[in-house]
């Protein structure tokens, strides 16, 4: 047993229960600097690759809970920009044959010949975000120019699959891969991400939170340095999100696998599932809001109560009885 009172047994069976997506960035680099992103003021252009050592904590942990889930190369890079990912898919393939395997993308750095080594080394699913130019104001017409321009860099076929006044979204036909490419527009959406605070202006505009929020119950985020967050909204290298690190990959003394990692999120999921207002990084955050009808807050309440829980914000609502830090 442990000081969280959870032996390595149980942890790991927690870890298969709940986590749904693994998000990783094995190169932090990326050559944009869009507005919607704090890229444009945190320098991300110059090669940050992973460690060979955080990453094979990373691959170890994936063989060792036969993870079968989504694993998203995402975060706050662009992971095609260093064409060593084909290896680190194939490595990741080869730790977790049954893993669902999806790339975040701008697109950027892709030709018909780098999408076809996509799904060879093991890639599930493509996802390819289209972006307008800076300052231009989002139309339809537009948005459909630049995703099938993008379909036809990637020699691909496609079909439309959304098209309306603010989003438009295209299926790609590329052999063995499910590929979508997608325009949407960001300028003054209210459900626009702060990214916990780091885009003051748009915190400026939203409410104060209220709703429970589950990322951190399904979620493990790990940026290139090898610094585990809850959801992919906080960054390691924002001087303010430093703070919500909750924990280091590695072998040393202090550093943990990904079984101890989703371990040490506990206090995060304790008091972001819960309603009430919500306090740093998740103040004015929307991602996944819904107002919640009085008979589900109760609801939720008395479930909470049950299980031993409380709590009303970040910073409250540690979990209270042992009963309750098994369950989660
Ligand atoms: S939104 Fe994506 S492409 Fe744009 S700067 Fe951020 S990580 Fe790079
Ligand atoms: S509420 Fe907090 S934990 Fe949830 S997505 Fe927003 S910043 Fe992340």
């Amino acid at each position: 047993m442990r000081r969280d009172g959870l032996s390595r047994r149980q942890k790991l069976a927690i870890f298969r229960h709940w986590v749904a997506k693994i998000g990783v960035e094995t190169n932090g680099r990326c050559n944009r600097t869009c507005w919607f992103c704090p890229n444009r003021f945190l320098d991300r252009r110059a090669d940050l690759p992973m460690s060979p050592e955080h990453w094979e904590v990373i691959l170890r942990g994936l063989h060792d809970t036969d993870y079968s889930r989504l694993l998203v190369w995402s975060r706050y890079s662009e992971p095609l920009a260093d064409r060593a990912i084909l290896e680190r898919v194939a490595e990741a393939r080869a730790a977790a044959p049954q893993c669902r395997v999806v790339i975040y993308s701008n697109g950027d750095y892709l030709d018909a010949e780098y999408v076809r080594e996509l799904a060879p080394a093991g890639v599930n699913r493509l996802v390819l975000g289209a972006y307008l130019p800076e300052g231009a104001a989002f139309s339809r017409e537009e948005a459909l120019r630049q995703c099938t321009a993008l379909a036809a860099r990637c020699g691909a076929a496609y079909e439309i699959a959304t098209d309306t006044a603010r989003h438009v979204g295209l299926r790609l036909q590329i052999p063995g891969l499910a590929a979508t490419v997608a325009c949407q527009d960001y300028g003054g959406s209210a459900d626009t991400s702060d990214r916990g605070g780091a885009l003051a202006e748009l915190s400026a505009a939203k409410p104060r939170r209220f709703a429970p929020c589950y990322l951190p119950s399904w979620h493990l985020l790990i940026d290139h340095s090898g610094a585990v967050m809850p959801c992919c909204h906080l960054r390691s290298d924002y001087p303010d999100h430093v703070p919500c690190i909750v924990a280091r990959l590695g072998s040393g003394e202090e550093e943990v696998d990904l079984v101890g990692a989703y371990a040490r999120l506990a206090s995060w999921r304790r008091t972001a599932m819960t309603y009430g207002p919500k306090e740093g990084p998740c103040a004015h955050c929307t991602v996944g809001t819904r107002a919640g009808d009085a008979v589900t807050r109760l609801s939720q309440r008395l479930a909470l109560g049950l299980a031993g829980c409380s709590g009303s914000g970040l910073g409250a609502g540690f979990l209270t009885s042992h009963r309750a830090r098994r369950l989660w």
